[in-house]
């Protein structure tokens, strides 16, 4: 039986996901190399600093809705049989406002906040919150059962079950792509490269994709439990701040969200958005501070920014061969890296067979 080495460079959610889906095919041996695993917090490493939870952004007929769309089944089955692996289902609660239509936030989340969202049979529980139930500022209103992701968790899981299945582990910092294959144990032309390097595919060698910018996010996290998981369109202290709450399982704690600031690169949290952020849950959600209703009563874990991996014209999931060697591209997943892995993992896995071709017997 033939062996096709598959080396795939990342071990975000993405590149994760991609070595669980690939690991079941025997044939293919797969090494994953990373400068940066499961366990670190770095601001060249999105995938830890996520919320994470489902909110489908993708619009009619993009790869990315497909993936998100591919993605719902199989995050509701973790969720019913794998509860190590730190998911868990949240009534959530998402809020429109009209004048968000055009701001940044709003136009990330247009298709989440529309009343007949494609996703509405998709997920369970899919209903219009009457005006009653809306805040005074909010003009729409849906609720529906989504997921929310313990990443300190559910990173570690892939990457266990990954290793489980025969995929190694190594760290090592590539600066051009052609450099992957001597990661693997028997480097040949016939190497299949996976480049799972997020926002850092903006600058890898090879790739170098001007595409690619950050998505800054901040959040906090905090011990306080929300009861539900609850967004707003847009905020009025700025055009790129928004307000999301969403409770991590397993004792993961809440996060509270947040901004979307396109092409800054600023690792440091800034204190007094911290504060903006802090307050707009509160008033969104008072269940975090029942006793005062202040922010003081807030019980802070941490603060930490993320950089999302934004690409102009969505993710890239396609084919290219570089110096005579195959690269499946698999990045640009901007703020939805989680609710997409499993599609487009899955796209990742079409497009290496598809390489194999008759080669593949798997
Ligand atoms: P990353 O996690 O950044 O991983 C990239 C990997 O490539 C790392 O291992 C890195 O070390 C490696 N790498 C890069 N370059 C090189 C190199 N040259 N050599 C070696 N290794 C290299 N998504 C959701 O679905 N739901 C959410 O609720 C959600 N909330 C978010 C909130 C915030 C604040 C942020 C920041 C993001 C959020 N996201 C959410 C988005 C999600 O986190 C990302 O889409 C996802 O983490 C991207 O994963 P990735 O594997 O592509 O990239």
């Amino acid at each position: 039986m033939a062996t096709t080495d598959v080396v795939i460079v990342g071990a975000g959610v993405v590149g994760l996901t991609t070595a669980l889906v690939l690991s079941k095919h025997k044939d293919l041996r797969i090494t994953v190399v990373a400068k940066h695993m499961p366990g670190d917090y770095d601001i060249e490493y999105a995938s830890p600093w996520a919320g994470a939870n489902y909110f489908p952004v993708g619009k009619a007929g993009s790869n990315l809705q497909r993936f998100e769309r591919e993605t719902w089944p199989e995050l509701d089955r973790i969720c019913r049989e794998l509860p190590e692996a730190g998911i868990h289902y949240q009534t959530t609660a998402i809020y429109g406002r009209k004048k968000d239509a055009t701001s940044a936030t709003g136009l990330w989340f247009a298709e989440l906040v529309k009343e007949d969202a494609w996703f509405r049979d998709l997920v369970p529980n899919f209903r219009i919150l009457p005006r009653s139930e809306l805040p005074p500022s909010c003009e729409t209103g849906t609720s529906f059962t989504s997921v929310c992701i313990n990443t300190a968790i559910y990173l570690p899981y892939l990457l266990g079950q990954s290793v489980k299945a025969g995929v190694t582990f190594k760290r090592g910092i590539l600066s051009h792509i052609s450099e992957a294959p001597s990661y693997s144990p028997s480097p040949s032309p016939n190497t299949i490269i996976i480049n799972c390097t997020g926002l850092l595919a903006s600058k890898l060698g090879g790739v170098m994709d001007p595409a690619v910018y950050p998505g800054r996010g901040q959040i906090v996290l905090v011990r306080n439990e929300p009861g539900v998981m609850a967004t707003v369109s847009g905020t009025d202290d700025g055009e790129d701040e928004a307000t999301y709450i969403m409770q991590r399982a397993v004792g993961g704690g809440t996060i509270l969200g947040g901004c979307l600031q396109a092409h800054s690169w600023e690792s440091q949290p800034d204190p007094n958005l911290a504060q903006r952020i802090m307050q707009r849950s509160v008033d969104l959600c008072p269940a975090l501070a029942p006793k005062t209703g202040k922010v003081t009563e807030l019980s802070v874990i941490r603060h930490g920014v993320g950089l999302r991996p934004m690409r102009t014209g969505g993710p890239r999931v396609e084919k290219e061969k570089i110096g005579g060697q195959w690269v499946v591209h698999q990045y640009g997943h901007a703020g939805y890296g989680y609710q997409a892995s499993w599609g487009s993992a899955w796209e990742a896995e079409r497009l290496v067979l598809g390489i194999l071709g008759p080669r593949a017997n798997l």
